[in-house]
């Protein structure tokens, strides 16, 4: 799959604001923006890289504005933790896990945010 990722982005760092997270991967189109998160230590995480590799297919899937408006759509109606563009996302990243070190694994929990578009932050423990 083709995709573009862009380190200290400022949409991600807006959304990290708001969030008030210290690591942000938000897709829009084809590109992962980041901020808080390097690009090396973004790769490195399977799970994470596996789950907004996801988002990039849906986007291409639905159409860019088209996504956006499903997402927030599904979002207003069963919230985020249930939309099931993150259930989806969440599935693909867990299948990238495996691939992971049990040792690895045991931070590599990605929770989608509460803004209206496909961004995600990974808990640090
Ligand atoms: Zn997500």
């Amino acid at each position: 799959m083709k995709y573009k990722i862009v380190e200290n982005s400022p949409f991600a760092r807006i959304a990290r604001l708001v969030l008030k997270s210290s690591n942000v991967a938000m897709v829009l189109g084809k590109t992962i923006h980041l901020s808080g998160v390097k690009r090396d230590g973004f790769l490195k995480d399977r799970g994470w890289v596996a789950h907004e590799l996801c988002h990039i297919r849906q986007f291409q899937e639905h159409g860019y504005l088209r996504f956006l408006w499903l997402y927030l759509r599904e979002s207003m109606r069963v919230g985020y933790w249930n939309n099931k563009y993150e259930v989806e996302a969440r599935i693909a990243g867990l299948k990238g896990e495996r691939d992971m070190l049990i040792a690895e694994k045991a931070d590599s929990s990605i929770n989608p945010t509460e803004l209206p578009i496909p961004a995600d932050v990974k808990k640090e423990v």
